[in-house]
């Protein structure tokens, strides 16, 4: 006899409560006292004899990633804007944009008012695909960003052969993958620039949050007079009471700045992210063994990835239950299960109802741009066949230990058996 789903009134198969996020620790509540004490709580307030968090994070960070420059910023999207004004980019310029992220990789780029060419991902990894890049860049190409999607690694070895061969800029978006190396090398370090959110949801968090890091002294100026109006931290230290900012105005900026209770919060929790990294590592690995055996597909990587992070853990779900039952309904039968928020991955752009360029005059360029950044002139079949069939899980759950992934792959086969449930 099959137990009933837990969707349909049956006992789930997990009883107990998942790890939480985020984890607050004693450093990151001493941090935020230091701050509160401090009487400085933005880079923006005047100098009180110590240099700011902001600096201490942005210290850490560059450390972390192995970058030579880093600058934090108030957001991952803040971050991806700042980067593209750095690189020059502007209305009417193309961006490449892979058809499957968060919504914000292709409305930062229409933000600049530049138009975000929505291009097809790898079926396997879910990010950016070498051949279509290639297909996609025109004479107006400005820049590429590319997503390391859930706990993917994009092919950095083909896509920066390609960004260079062309000398456009490359961009890594990586929001999803702070502590992922390729080829032993922390990513967003392979382009140009390599962007970072610090949002709730992300592996590296305080509530809100972003950087960007780079290895190019000038794009770092920019990116710092760019996240604070204008203005940039001098090199000599400044007398007490001072501001720390200087209005040298080499280039106009809006105001991006991370605050000082944020960045304490981050120097706090990167203490903690390696080891995190690695019990998510280690879990993850035995979940794709035991959903494997199951006839799933768990989420591939690119060949040349030698450290996994996992934001979400992505699987594929075969076509004999696609095609009985839709992946936003299995993941809802999953969910209450193992009593965990269950998504399908994001839908391809195009697609997505959170990208609307119509809905806000602020992209009104004229008939041209609006023609250009129409979402349904794209194709985009790779990108809608994976949000179609993969469920992503919370990376919290990674967090939990090995008995508990053996519970998580006894759902999905508890579920997938009972699919006629489903579709009742
Ligand atoms: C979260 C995310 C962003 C945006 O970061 P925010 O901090 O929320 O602005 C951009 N790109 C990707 C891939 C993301 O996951």
């Amino acid at each position: 006899m099959l137990k009933k789903l837990a969707i349909c009134g049956g006992t789930a198969v997990v009883d107990r409560h998942w790890p939480n996020w985020p984890q607050c620790t004693e450093n990151t509540r001493r941090n935020i006292d230091t701050v509160l004490g401090s009487h400085r709580w933005s880079i923006s307030g005047q100098y009180r004899g110590q240099s700011s968090w902001e600096e201490r994070f942005a210290q850490a960070f560059s450390a972390y990633t192995g970058a030579a420059f880093c600058v934090p910023s108030s957001t991952g999207t803040a971050g991806l804007t700042m980067t593209l004004e750095a690189c020059e980019v502007g209305a009417y310029d193309e961006v490449i944009v892979p058809g499957v992220s968060w919504v914000a990789s292709a409305s930062a780029v229409l933000g600049v008012n530049a138009i975000p060419v929505l291009t097809d991902v790898e079926p396997e990894t879910g990010c950016l695909d070498p051949s279509a890049l290639e297909r996609a860049i025109t004479p107006r190409t400005r820049a590429i960003t590319v997503v390391h999607l859930g706990s993917a690694v994009a092919d950095l070895d083909r896509l920066t052969a390609i960004a260079r061969e062309r000398s456009i800029p490359l961009i890594e978006d990586c929001a999803q993958a702070h502590g992922a190396r390729y080829a032993g090398r922390h990513v967003g370090r392979f382009g140009i620039a390599g962007t970072f959110s610090m949002q709730h949801s992300k592996l590296l968090t305080s509530g809100e949050g972003g950087a960007v890091i780079t290895g190019d002294a000038g794009l770092a100026r920019r990116l710092a007079h760019l996240r604070a109006d204008g203005r940039t931290v001098s090199s000599q230290p400044p007398q007490m009471d001072e501001m720390a900012l200087i209005e040298t105005a080499e280039i106009m900026g809006s105001n991006y700045c991370l605050s000082e209770f944020h960045a304490a919060i981050l120097v706090a929790q990167l203490e903690m992210l390696d080891e995190q990294l690695a019990l998510r590592r280690r879990n993850a690995a035995l979940l794709d063994s035991l959903l494997t055996a199951l006839g799933l597909s768990p989420q591939a990587t690119a060949v040349g990835t030698t450290a996994r992070a996992h934001y979400t853990y992505v699987v594929r779900l075969p076509q004999s239950i696609t095609e009985r039952v839709s992946a936003e309904r299995f993941a809802a039968a999953l969910a209450a299960e193992i009593r965990l928020p269950c998504k399908t991955m994001y839908s391809a752009l195009n697609r997505n109802r959170l990208y609307k360029p119509f809905s806000r005059n602020r992209f009104a360029l004229g008939k041209s741009f609006t023609d250009a950044v129409d979402p349904s002139r794209y194709r985009l079949p790779a990108a809608q066949a994976f949000s179609q069939s993969c469920i992503a899980l919370p990376h919290r759950m990674l967090l939990a230990d090995a008995d508990a992934m053996s519970r998580v792959a006894s759902a999905f086969e508890k579920v997938a058996r009972s699919i006629d449930d489903l579709r009742a």
